[in-house]
């Protein structure tokens, strides 16, 4: 059969200059396929049966998932550590693990937040089971819990491409300091948020770049804040108290500053998140309507809020006593991302199915967060309250016609709103867990993951621990 690699535009010249010149076939925006052999231009590095791209929530524990059920695994992550937006975004808690007071999402990610516990890195507040963190023992808790599994790291390396045969991925190209590699694999998990594998393979997905989106944060870490006042106490946890969390006395007097003429931009919350540290804090305030995969759009976004965090940091030492000695210890490595590219699954998880607490006969995954949908434009954010806790089925993480590519986590299958809560970082976890253990069975099986047994899928989820 005819083999193609599709690959990002900014990837296409520098493949296509090593193959056989003009090998490019065909070109779209964004995204271009050549065919021609390019084991010399992208070296094998290695063979697996399951290769998971993308190294946050959902995607470590995938590996670690699909590692513990006998899948010789690799991990590929573009950053130098594991944790996606909660160590590259500084979004914090991790919410949420329980509904009404009892857990809803257990197995690997519950253990995740125990070993982390231990470590002294994570405090769970109840009835919700948000879990404050500290970002660096989260980061070095993840690679422990990864490699203990026996997982590949394969970090500082971005998927640019896929070789594809038909629509079966046969290997994904990566490029680092080594040059352009590949990976072989039975198996691929996108676990990249953006759902770069799935839409570089050509699956059909739901947002393509377009549409109303939800709006880009960058968070950030203020230091020499009074985080022992009665104000920051109440506002820095989240769990156990009416009505929102976003700290609305700072809200009102950043308001009446703005409507004085205060060179102010438009903002969110805010929220402020304990990192576990007296005096510190991670804020998440700042907004912009961005594309987080056109490069442009992304950068001037990310630029601007940039600016916009000394604006709010100043405006803060301004307002309130518990901030005037603030100052920006550190921003996140990059602008924290609500949405993006999402599949167009076997089944589109919708609002209605999720927050009705549905259940399926294929279940594999949970979640518990309401639906928080934050406005594109403005400052706005509407929350829409669970009546049950939710479940996901093992559909929405496959489309229809790949028959050996799986996606976990924000990219899963699922419609704008329903996506405002299962986007939290507990639900992708689950939904990780979920395309790790499906992944390894679909190879055991030796069955297209769209033919494996989900009877036994879900029982062998139920083993480990996930209250499905
Ligand atoms: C401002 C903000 C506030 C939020 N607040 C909360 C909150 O309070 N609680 C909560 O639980 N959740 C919150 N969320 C949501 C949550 O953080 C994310 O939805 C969740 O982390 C998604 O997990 P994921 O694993 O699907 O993707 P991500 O966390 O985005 O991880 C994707 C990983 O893939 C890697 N990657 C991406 N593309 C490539 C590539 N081409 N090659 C190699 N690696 C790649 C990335 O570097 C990253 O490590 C918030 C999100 C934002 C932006």
């Amino acid at each position: 059969m005819d083999r193609r690699v599709f690959l990002k535009n900014s990837a296409a010249g520098a493949l296509a200059l090593a193959l056989a010149p003009g090998s490019v076939r065909a070109a779209s925006l964004g995204r271009s396929s050549v065919s021609g052999d390019f084991s010399k231009a992208a070296p094998v590095a290695g063979t697996y049966d399951v290769v998971v791209c993308g190294g946050g929530p959902a995607g470590f524990i995938a590996a670690t998932a699909s590692a513990r059920h006998g899948a010789k695994t690799a991990l590929i992550e573009r950053y130098g550590f594991l944790g996606g937006m909660a160590t590259m975004g500084y979004v914090a808690p991790i919410s949420e693990f329980a509904f009404n007071g009892e857990r809803v999402i257990g197995g690997i990610p519950w253990e995740f937040v125990k070993r982390l516990e231990d470590m002294g890195g994570a405090f769970v507040e109840w009835p919700k089971g948000n879990v404050d963190f500290d970002i660096e023992l989260y980061k070095l808790c993840a690679q422990r819990l990864v490699l203990e599994a026996g997982v590949d790291l394969y970090m500082h390396s971005s998927l640019i491409a896929c070789e594809t045969e038909g629509n079966r991925i046969c290997r994904v190209i990566i490029e680092n300091k080594n040059g352009l590699e590949s990976l072989q694999a039975g198996r691929f998990i996108d676990a990249t948020g953006d759902g770069d594998l799935a839409w570089l393979a050509g699956v059909p997905m739901q947002t393509d770049g377009g549409g109303e989106l939800q709006p880009s944060s960058f968070c950030f870490v203020l230091s020499g804040v009074d985080t022992d006042s009665e104000l920051m106490q109440r506002y820095m946890y989240h769990s156990g108290k009416k009505g929102s969390s976003e700290c609305k006395p700072i809200r009102e007097k950043l308001l009446t500053l703005k409507a004085k003429g205060a060179d102010l931009p438009d903002f969110g919350g805010p929220w402020f998140n304990s990192v576990m540290h007296k005096g510190s804090v991670a804020v998440n305030i700042t907004r912009a309507s961005a594309d987080s995969t056109d490069n442009r759009d992304f950068t001037s976004a990310e630029l601007r809020l940039r600016e916009d965090i000394f604006k709010f940091t100043g405006a803060l030492r301004k307002i309130a006593p518990e901030f005037k000695d603030c100052y920006v210890s550190s921003t996140a490595p990059q602008a924290g991302i609500r949405e993006s590219r999402r599949i167009l699954g076997v089944h589109t998880v919708t609002a209605d199915e999720y927050v009705s607490g549905m259940k399926y006969e294929d279940s594999i995954s949970r979640g518990a967060h309401q639906i928080d949908m934050h406005a594109s434009k403005g400052s706005g954010q509407v929350l829409v309250k669970l009546q049950q806790a939710a479940y996901v089925p093992y559909r929405a993480l496959i489309a229809g016609d790949f028959p050996n590519l799986l996606v976990a986590g924000r990219c899963i299958s699922a419609d704008r709103k329903a996506l405002a809560s299962l986007r939290v970082q507990a639900s992708c976890m689950s939904l990780g867990q979920a395309a790790g253990v499906a992944a390894a069975q679909s190879l055991k099986e030796g069955r297209a993951v769209q033919d494996i047994d989900t009877g036994v899928l879900v029982q062998t989820l139920r083993n480990l621990g996930a209250l499905i």
